[in-house]
C-alpha cells in the first residue's frame, strides 16, 4: 500500500497533480475541499457553517474534517493506497492522521510538499477564479488563505520533521507535465528506499 499526502499552499497545483498521481500509481484520490463542497451541495445541517468558513478562506474545525474524511475512507472498497489532497492542514490533523494509520496498520504516508512562490500562486488563483466560480478565488480571500496556510498549515511540516516521518519537497513551478515528472521521480525514490 502506498499513501501520499499532497501538501502545499493554495494554488500550488495539489488538485491537478493529485489526479495525475492517482492515475499513475493507481491510488484513490481524496480531496477534502471536494468532500466539503459536496457536503455544502447536499444542503445538510452543517452546509451553512461550512460554506461560511470556505467563502472567507478559513479552515473548518479539525473534528469535523477528521470525521468526514474517515467516514469516507471507511466506505471505500479495496484500498491499494490513498492520495490525500488538502489534508492534513493543521498540526492536529497530522497527528490524528498518523495515529489513525498506525491503528489500521497502514504504512505511514509520505508528505509531498509542493513549493511555489506566493506571487505566482496569487496570479494562478486569480486566473482560476475567472473560470472556477469558487467563492474563495478572489484577491482578498486568497490573501487570507495564504495567511491561514502560514499560520495553521505550515506547522504540518514541523510535525513531520519532529516525528521523523517521511517527507519530500518538490519544486512546483513549470509546465504541469514537468512538475508531475519531478513528483514521480521523488516518490519513486522514496518507494525504492523503503522497499529495500
Ligand atoms: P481546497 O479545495 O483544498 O482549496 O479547500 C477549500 C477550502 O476547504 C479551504 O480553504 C478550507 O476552508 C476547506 N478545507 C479543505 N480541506 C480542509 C482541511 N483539511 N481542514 C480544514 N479545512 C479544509
Amino acid at each position: 500500500m502506498l499513501n501520499l499526502l499532497l501538501f502545499g499552499p493554495p494554488g500550488s497545483g495539489k488538485g491537478t497533480q493529485s489526479e495525475l498521481l492517482a492515475d499513475h500509481y493507481g491510488l484513490e484520490h481524496i480531496s477534502t475541499g471536494d468532500l466539503l463542497r459536496e457536503e455544502v451541495a447536499k444542503g445538510t445541517e452543517l452546509s451553512h457553517d461550512i460554506e461560511a468558513l470556505i467563502s472567507v478562506g478559513k479552515l473548518v474545525p479539525d473534528h469535523l474534517i477528521l470525521d468526514l474524511l474517515f467516514k469516507h475512507i471507511n466506505q471505500m472498497g479495496n484500498k491499494k493506497g490513498l492520495i490525500l489532497d488538502g489534508f492534513p492542514r493543521t498540526y492536529r490533523q497530522a497527528e490524528e492522521l498518523v495515529k489513525e494509520f498506525n491503528t489500521r496498520q497502514w504504512p505511514i504516508p509520505l508528505l509531498v510538499a509542493l513549493d511555489v512562490e506566493e506571487e505566482e500562486l496569487l496570479q494562478r488563483l486569480l486566473e482560476r477564479g475567472k473560470i472556477s466560480g469558487r467563492s474563495d478565488d478572489h484577491e482578498e480571500t486568497i490573501r487570507g488563505r495564504f495567511k491561514v496556510y502560514h499560520e495553521q498549515s505550515e506547522p504540518v511540516i514541523q510535525y513531520f520533521k519532529e516525528s521523523h516521518s517521511p517527507m519530500i519537497e518538490i519544486e512546483g513551478v513549470g509546465a504541469i507535465e514537468e512538475v508531475t515528472e519531478n513528483l514521480v521521480r521523488g516518490i519513486d525514490q522514496f518507494i525504492s528506499e523503503t522497499t529495500i
